[in-house]
């Protein structure tokens, strides 16, 4: 399966900044690559390196109405978003975003023809304590009860442990293998196809890191936060997938 490499824009980025950004990003030969800006930029978004996806932030678990400040799936079809982050741990940790949220809104995705880009992972505290895979677990199991598993299947999954978030150092390789060994078995145990699911690491990915990260088994990409914002850095890392 073709890797795919996501820059995460958060919430960075201004017209001029982004057409800078821009100017120097181009397609990887062999590689997917995608940007998730903000809303309001998809509109600039539309004029874009050839080759290069684009990806949104979040997304509403709703189709339609009454529902002040959200943004639906369809209207992020209708600009052209192949991918659509959801359940990051920022939106989990400081917006309250629930497991079962988290389904609904990939649902919602899933049913504009948007795939969820779904993030998975364990804050330092549940590491210690030895549950990595038991937070994991719940998490998947969550995505999983709401869209069933063929549906599951259709998914990207982004293994972003919360402590190397913004960190300046990622998992290590060890470390990366054994939750990405780990999420393949368990979807695997709960019937999903898991061959075709692309499980993407996240947190700290920098050019200095990237090949080893990439070079660990399961590892099917990357999510890239900090280094997305800086051209020769995320080309760099998008030639090392
Ligand atoms: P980082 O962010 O690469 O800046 O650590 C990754 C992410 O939050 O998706």
């Amino acid at each position: 399966m073709i890797r795919l490499v996501a820059g995460n824009w958060k919430m960075n980025g201004s017209l001029v900044a982004n057409r800078v950004l821009l100017d120097q990003l181009e397609a990887s030969p062999g590689v997917e690559v995608a940007v998730c800006v903000p809303y309001p930029y998809l509109a600039q978004l539309q004029q874009r390196p050839g080759g290069l996806a684009l990806g949104a932030q979040d997304v509403s678990e709703y189709a339609a109405g009454a529902y002040t400040g959200e943004v639906s799936a369809s209207m992020l079809a209708e600009f052209g978003c192949r991918y659509v982050i959801v359940g990051h741990s920022e939106r989990r940790a400081l917006f309250g975003e629930q497991d079962v949220t988290v389904g609904r809104k990939a649902r919602a995705a899933l049913a504009a023809g948007v795939v969820p880009i779904v993030c998975v992972g364990e804050t330092l505290a549940e590491r210690d304590a030895g549950r990595v895979m038991a937070v994991i677990g719940r998490q998947l199991a969550a995505v999983l009860e709401v869209l069933g598993v063929a549906a599951m299947a259709s998914v990207v999954l982004a293994y972003e442990p919360v402590w190397a978030i913004g960190s300046g150092s990622s998992a290590s390789a060890e470390q990366v293998a054994e939750v990405h060994g780990g999420i393949r078995a368990w979807l695997v145990a709960h019937g999903v196809e898991a061959e075709s699911v692309r499980i993407l690491y996240g947190g700290s990915v920098k050019p200095g890191n990237a090949r080893e990260i990439f070079a660990v088994a399961d590892v099917d990409g990357g999510l890239i936060g900090g280094a997305s914002l800086v051209a020769v850095d995320f080309m760099a890392i998008c030639g090392a997938a």
